[in-house]
C-alpha cells in the first residue's frame, strides 16, 4: 500500500479547503474518513503516528492486550469483517488489534487520505469566512468547514511528576511510547514506576526476562485474571444465530457490552451468597462482569466493600506473603471508581525471588538518580526505569492542540475550570468543532468500539443534515451546553465516583480540574439523547446558513437521572393509570408496590397502636429513634390523594426522617375518601395532632416541641392541621414541613398543565383525587385548600418541598410565597429535576438524598 498516493479510487482533494479536517487516525479517525468519504464530503487525516490503529500503534510495552473481549471490541459497521476477519483469542493483543487497523484502513483504501507523521499543532476558527484554519507540524496550514478530534481519550502519556527524572542516563522506557523493535530485558535489573492498567499486563513479562524488578506502586487497583484463551464460545454461538441483535443489544446496553441487568443488591443477600455470585462472575474473565453482579455497587459505599472485599480475598489466596498481600490490596477506593484492571499471573508474579513491591506512600521516591532510584532511606541502582505512570485522559489530547474558536477563546482557557461541551461532542463558542468520545459523552467508561461508532455516525449524520438543510454552521447554545453540564453532574452525584482520587477525575495530573470527564449514565441512554437531540431539530443548537438561521434552544435532559430510569421502567410495564381503577383496586395496587421497596433505615422502636379521630379511632405507627428520649414529635400525614395509603404506607421516609432528625414520628391513618370524603381527613388530622400532644409524654415525645408534616394529600392535611391549631388556640407547633402539598383544588397553576403527563402524578389523577375527596363547592375551603385561607399570619415556621416535574408544584410554590408574604418564616426547596413522588423513595434513589436531608435539617431547626 502507499501512504502517498491520496489521489485515488475519485476522492482526490485538494490539500487545502475540505469540507472536513480530522486529527487522529485510531479507530475514531478511520471509522469517521471511510464515512465521509461515502457521503461524498472531501476530508483529510492528520496523524501525529507513523501508521494506522491510535491507541494500538503507540502502546507495544510487553503483554498490550485490550480488556474487553474481542468479540466486542471490534467494528460492526462493515458486515464483511465479520466474515474475514477472526480474532484468535479472547482478549486480543495489541499486535493483532493493530493489524486488524491495518486490515480494514488497507481494505477500504483509507491510507490515501490519511498524512501520517503530522500533528496538528493549531486550529482557528475564521469567523469571517466560517472555516478553520488548521496548522500542522509539517509547515501546512489546511483549511476546513469542520474540523473533528478523533485524538482519542489515552493518547498522551502523563509527564512521571518524579524529581531527577532528567538526571537518569539509562534507558528510559514509557509504556505509552514503547519503542517498535521491542525492548529486550534479559538479565537487566528493572524499576517499573506505577501500577495501573499497563503496568499490571506488563509486570509478568518484565519479571520473565529481568533479572530484578521492582515494581514501586501509589496505588494498588483491583484487577482481576483474564482466563484468556478462545473467544467465549456463548458469545460466539450469540452472534452467529443473531448479530444484529446482539449488536442492537450492545448498543441500548450500559457500557456497550450485552449484559444482564442486575437486579440483586449486594446487601440483600448472605456474605457467603454474595462470594458465591461474585465467584461466578469472576470466572467468566469479562471485565464488567464484576461489577454488573449488584445492582447497587456503583452508589452505595457499603455494597461495593462487598465486591472490594471479595477482591481482596483473592489477592490473599495467591501472593505468599502476607505482607505483601496486603500491599498490594486496595483499600480507601470503591471498586470500579478507577479503571478496573485485567491481569495474568499478575498478583503471582510478586511470589517471584527477584521480584519486589515498593510501597510509595510509606517510601517515597526522594529522587532518581544518574544510575537508579532513591526511595525511603534506599539508594539502588538500576539498568532500565520503565515508567507506566498512566495518561492526561479525556482532554490531554484536544487541549494540547492550540485551538481558538469565536472571539479569540481559547479551549484551553475555555476549560481551564474543566471541560464545558454539550453531549461530550461539540462546545459553546467553537463552531462546526467536534470530540470523538469527548469529555461529557461515556467513552472511557464503555466499549469504546460502540462509543466510537455512535460519534462518527452522529457527526455524519449531523454533516449531512446541515447540507441538506442549506446550514454552513452548527454551535450548541449556552443553555444547552450548561444544562449537559448540570446532568452529568447530577449523574456523578449519584455514584462513588467523586470520591475516589482517580485519571477519571483528572487527579492523577497536578493543577487539572476534579470533575468527573466521562459520562455515567450509560451507553444507551446516551445514544437515545443524542438521537434525540437530532430528531427534535438539534435542540440546543444554532444552526446558521447564508441568509437563514435556526436556534432551537433548550434543554435535553432535565429529570434526574435515576428518576429518568424509574419513569422508563414504568413506561416498559405499561400499567393501567390508576384513575382507570376502583378505590379498592388502586389501594391494593398501592400496597403491592409499596412492598416492593427497601424497607428504609433501622429506628430504636416502631409501635402500633390507635388514638382517637374525629370520628372514630384511627390507626397510627409510632417510630422512635435509638438515642434517649424524650424526643421531639412529628405528626406526620401519609401521602395517596386522601383515597390510599395509611400509618403505615410511608414507613422508608419515616424511619429515615427519624432517624436522621432524632424526632419520634406519629404516623396516622386518617379517615379516607370516597368512603369518608371532605372535611373528614382535615378533623382527623387535628384530633390526631391534640391526642399526640396530651399524651406526648407516655409516647416518650415532648410536647412542647411538637411539628406537624405530611406529602402531597398528606401534606395537605398538615398545612390544614397547622391552620387550625392557629384558629382554634392550640397546640402550639414548632414548625410544619409540607412535602410536594396539595394546597389549592382549583388546580388551574401552570404546572396543572406543563407537567400535566408523564410524571406517575398526572392531571388526570389529580382529578379523581378531588373527585373522591371534596365536591367542587366544598373545595375552596381553606380546609381542603390552604392556600385560599383568607389569612396566613400567625403559622408556625415552614419548610416546603416541591418538585419541579410535578403538576401540583406551583400550587406549592404558591403557599410557600403567601406564607412568606404572611410574615411566616419559609425555607422553600425546589427539587431540581425531581416528581411528586421521587423524594420519599429512600434507599432506591440517591437524587432523593440531599433534599431529604435538607428536610431532616429543617426537623432539627425547628426542634433541637
Ligand atoms: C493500553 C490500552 C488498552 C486499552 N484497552 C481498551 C479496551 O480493552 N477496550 C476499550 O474499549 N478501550 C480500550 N482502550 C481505549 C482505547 O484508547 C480506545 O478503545 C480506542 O482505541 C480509541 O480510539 P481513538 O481512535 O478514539 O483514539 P486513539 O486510538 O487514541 O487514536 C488517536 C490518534 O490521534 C493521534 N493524535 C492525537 N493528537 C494528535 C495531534 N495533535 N495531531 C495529530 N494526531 C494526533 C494519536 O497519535 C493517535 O494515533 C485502551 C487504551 C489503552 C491505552
Amino acid at each position: 500500500m502507499s501512504r502517498q498516493n491520496r489521489f485515488v479510487r475519485g476522492y482526490a482533494v485538494s490539500k487545502a479547503d475540505v469540507d472536513v479536517v480530522v486529527v487522529g487516525a485510531g479507530f475514531a479517525g478511520l471509522y469517521l474518513l471511510r464515512e465521509l468519504r461515502a457521503n461524498g464530503f472531501s476530508s483529510r487525516v492528520l496523524e501525529a503516528g507513523g501508521d494506522v490503529g491510535g491507541t494500538w500503534y503507540w502502546n507495544r510495552y510487553p503483554g498490550a492486550r485490550c480488556d474487553i473481549s474481542t468479540t466486542d471490541y471490534t467494528y460492526t459497521w462493515d458486515p464483511e469483517l465479520h466474515e474475514q476477519w477472526t480474532w484468535s483469542e479472547k482478549h486480543a493483543t495489541q499486535p493483532e488489534i493493530l493489524k486488524y487497523a491495518q486490515f480494514v484502513a488497507t481494505k477500504h483504501d483509507l491510507y490515501s487520505s490519511i498524512d501520517f507523521d503530522t500533528k496538528v499543532t493549531s486550529a482557528a476558527w475564521n469567523e469571517s469566512a466560517q472555516h478553520w484554519n488548521v496548522e500542522t507540524s509539517t509547515g501546512e496550514s489546511i483549511s476546513a468547514r469542520h474540523y473533528v478530534m478523533a485524538t482519542g481519550c489515552l493518547s498522551i502519556p502523563k509527564d512521571p511528576d518524579i524529581p531527577g527524572t532528567d538526571r537518569y542516563r539509562g534507558p528510559v522506557y514509557v509504556t505509552g511510547r514503547w519503542p517498535h523493535e521491542g525492548v529486550d530485558l534479559t538479565g537487566k535489573r528493572v524499576a517499573v514506576i506505577g501500577t495501573g492498567s499497563s503496568s499490571i499486563q506488563s509486570i509478568p513479562h518484565i519479571a520473565a526476562q529481568a533479572a530484578e524488578l521492582v515494581v514501586f506502586q501509589r496505588t494498588p487497583n483491583f484487577s482481576m485474571p483474564a482466563f484468556n484463551g478462545p473467544q467465549p464460545s456463548d458469545r460466539v454461538a450469540r452472534l452467529k444465530a443473531d448479530r444484529k441483535a446482539y449488536e442492537t443489544e450492545a448498543r441500548l446496553s450500559g457500557a456497550g457490552v450485552p449484559m444482564e441487568l442486575p437486579t440483586v443488591s449486594a446487601l440483600g443477600v448472605s456474605r457467603d451468597e454474595a462470594f458465591a455470585m461474585l465467584e461466578r462472575s469472576w470466572q467468566k474473565g469479562e471485565l464488567l462482569a464484576l461489577g454488573a453482579t449488584f445492582s447497587d455497587v456503583g452508589t452505595n459505599r457499603e455494597a461495593n466493600e462487598v465486591i472490594c472485599d471479595f477482591m481482596r480475598s483473592k489477592i490473599k489466596e495467591v501472593v505468599n506473603d502476607p505482607g505483601t498481600a496486603e500491599l498490594l490490596s486496595p483499600r480507601g477506593h470503591s471498586y470500579g471508581t478507577k479503571r478496573p484492571c485485567m491481569d495474568t499471573n499478575y498478583f503471582q508474579t510478586f511470589n517471584l525471588p527477584h521480584v519486589r513491591l515498593v510501597d510509595l506512600r510509606k517510601t517515597p521516591i526522594s529522587t532518581i538518580t544518574e544510575t537508579g532510584i532513591e526511595f525511603g532511606d534506599e539508594s539502588k541502582e538500576f539498568d532500565v526505569i520503565v515508567y507506566a505512570t498512566g495518561f492526561d485522559a479525556m482532554t490531554g489530547a484536544i487541549v494540547n492542540v492550540d485551538i481558538t474558536g469565536k472571539n479569540g477563546l481559547t479551549l484551553k482557557k475555555k476549560w481551564e475550570h474543566g471541560p464545558l461541551t454539550y453531549l461530550g461532542l461539540t462546545s459553546v463558542g467553537f463552531p462546526n468543532l467536534y470530540m470523538i468520545t469527548g469529555p461529557g459523552s461515556p467513552s472511557v467508561l464503555s466499549n469504546m468500539m460502540v462509543s466510537i461508532e455512535q460519534h462518527v455516525e452522529w457527526i455524519r449524520d449531523t454533516l449531512i443534515d446541515l447540507r441538506e438543510g442549506g446550514f454552513d454552521t452548527i454551535e450548541p447554545t449556552p443553555m444547552a451546553e450548561e444544562g449537559w453540564r448540570v446532568h452529568c453532574t447530577d449523574c456523578a452525584d449519584i455514584t462513588l465516583f467523586q470520591d475516589t482520587n482517580s485519571w477519571y477525575m483528572g487527579a492523577n495530573v497536578p493543577g487539572k480540574p476534579r470533575v468527573l470527564f466521562p459520562y455515567i449514565g450509560g451507553v444507551g441512554r446516551y445514544r437515545q439523547t443524542c438521537d434525540e437531540v437530532r430528531a427534535r431539530g438539534f435542540l440546543g443548537f444554532e444552526l446558521v446558513g447564508s441568509g437563514k438561521k435556526q436556534r432551537n434552544d433548550g434543554i435535553v435532559r432535565r429529570v434526574q437521572p435515576d428518576v429518568d430510569m424509574v419513569l422508563e421502567m414504568m413506561g416498559q410495564l405499561g400499567l393501567p393509570p390508576i384513575e382507570s381503577m376502583s378505590p379498592a383496586e388502586a389501594r391494593a395496587f398501592s400496597e403491592a408496590s409499596s412492598a416492593m421497596r427497601p424497607p428504609g433505615p433501622e429506628v430504636g422502636e416502631m409501635i402500633d397502636g390507635t388514638l382517637p379521630g374525629a370520628g372514630g379511632p384511627l390507626e397510627y405507627r409510632l417510630y422512635r429513634p435509638a438515642t434517649k428520649g424524650p424526643h421531639p414529635v412529628v405528626v406526620y400525614f401519609h401521602g395517596g390523594g386522601w383515597v390510599f395509603g395509611s400509618h403505615v404506607s410511608d414507613d422508608p421516609l419515616c424511619r429515615e426522617l427519624c432517624k436522621n432528625a432524632d424526632v419520634v414520628i406519629v404516623s396516622v391513618n386518617y379517615r379516607h375518601a370516597p368512603e369518608d370524603r371532605f372535611p373528614a381527613a382535615a378533623d382527623d388530622g387535628y384530633a390526631a395532632l391534640q391526642w399526640v400532644v396530651a399524651n406526648a409524654a407516655s409516647l416518650g415525645g415532648d410536647p412542647t416541641r411538637v411539628v406537624v408534616a405530611g406529602w402531597s394529600a398528606g401534606g395537605n392535611v398538615a398545612a390544614v392541621t397547622a391552620q387550625l391549631a392557629r384558629d382554634n388556640g392550640g397546640p402550639a407547633l414548632k414548625g410544619q414541613l409540607l412535602l410536594t402539598p396539595v394546597t389549592d383544588g382549583s388546580r388551574q397553576h401552570g404546572s396543572h398543565h406543563e407537567n400535566a403527563d408523564g410524571y406517575i402524578l398526572t392531571k388526570s389523577l389529580m382529578e379523581w383525587f378531588w373527585n373522591h375527596y371534596a365536591d367542587p363547592s366544598d373545595r375552596s375551603h381553606p380546609k381542603a385548600s390552604p392556600l385560599l385561607a383568607r389569612d396566613l399570619s400567625g403559622l408556625p415556621p415552614a419548610m416546603v418541598v416541591t418538585a419541579q416535574f410535578d403538576p401540583l408544584r406551583d400550587e406549592g410554590d404558591a403557599y410557600a410565597r403567601a406564607l412568606m408574604g404572611a410574615g411566616v418564616p419559609v425555607e422553600h426547596l425546589e427539587a431540581r429535576g425531581h416528581i411528586h413522588t421521587s423524594i420519599t423513595m429512600v434507599d432506591a434513589l440517591p437524587s432523593g438524598k440531599p433534599p431529604r436531608a435538607r428536610m431532616a435539617a429543617a426537623l432539627r431547626r425547628f426542634l433541637h
